[in-house]
């Protein structure tokens, strides 16, 4: 096998570690792992955990680009390059229409504008508040007693979404313990916290608005819940990813194979 083909992009997130393989051009293999307290760990071992998983040595790479929250302590990789770049890069790989990429991961999130080109024209970050990001939907799950994977499901069957507030996810928190005391049924309740992370997102993009396609990417993006109450908002259907955590680790897979073109 040609080594100069093969590309890898590393994105070591808050929550999860994410390795992605390219090879002319397409993406052949992707690992998830959880960042878990070590980050320079994470990202060897996920990395490594995708070669072996398609029998490739990291030798065997042509380069490697490393990017996300713990870029900067992986140790390894032949650059680094911002989630910015690479999850416009990685979104307008797969939908070349994405107009604005909203991505939503562990500790933070960010709305990144494109041209019909994939360059990025404008972005906004939130770091600071948790009740635009998955963690948020982790402590939900934790005091509803369900894993966060299963939020989504149940909130399809809200018929009356309960009212929670949008601004500081832990008052959001003490607002959802108190209305599971009232009765409120589970389903109501977390359809209203994804309404609230979507309102405070939604609140994000004020400056540019959402121009077509909009897409999803990042961890929370398999949430059906979430991605149900966006085009509710927005009053449109958004095309998805096949895997939308992956998109920042694949993007960089993709910077890594056209920097050495
Ligand atoms: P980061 O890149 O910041 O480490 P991710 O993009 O991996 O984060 O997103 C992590 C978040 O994604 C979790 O906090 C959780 O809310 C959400 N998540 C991960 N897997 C799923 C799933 N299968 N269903 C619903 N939500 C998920």
């Amino acid at each position: 096998m040609s080594s100069q083909k093969i590309f890898a992009g590393v994105d070591i997130g808050s929550t999860t570690a994410k390795a992605v393989i390219v090879r002319d051009g397409r993406m052949l293999a992707f690992s998830i792992i959880p960042t878990g307290p070590d980050m320079a760990l994470a990202a060897r071992d996920v990395l490594e955990r995708v070669l072996a998983a398609n029998g490739l040595r990291q030798e065997e790479l042509g380069s490697i680009v490393v990017t996300g929250y713990g870029r900067h302590t992986a140790g390894f990789g032949n650059k680094a390059v911002s989630e910015i770049t690479c999850h416009g890069k990685g979104a307008f790989s797969q939908l070349p229409d994405a107009r604005t990429v909203i991505d939503i991961g562990g500790q933070d999130s960010k709305i990144i504008w494109l041209d019909h080109k994939g360059n990025i024209i404008d972005f906004v970050t939130n770091d600071k508040c948790a009740a635009g990001t998955g963690r948020f939907l982790e402590l939900i799950s934790v005091s509803m007693g369900m894993k966060v994977e299963e939020l989504g499901d149940l909130s399809m069957k809200s018929t009356s979404p309960s009212s929670v507030s949008s601004t500081c996810a832990v008052f959001a928190e003490s607002e959802v313990v108190s209305l599971r005391s009232r009765g409120a049924k589970k389903e109501d309740i977390i359809a209203g916290v994804h309404q609230a992370l979507m309102l405070r997102i939604v609140g994000m993009g004020t400056r540019r608005g959402f121009p077509k396609e909009v897409v999803l990417s990042g961890g929370v993006a398999k949430n059906t819940g979430i991605r149900h109450a966006f085009e509710q908002k927005l009053g449109h259907q958004m095309p998805s990813f096949e895997n939308p955590q992956i998109i920042g680790a694949l993007g960089a897979a993709f910077i890594a194979a056209s920097s050495t073109d």
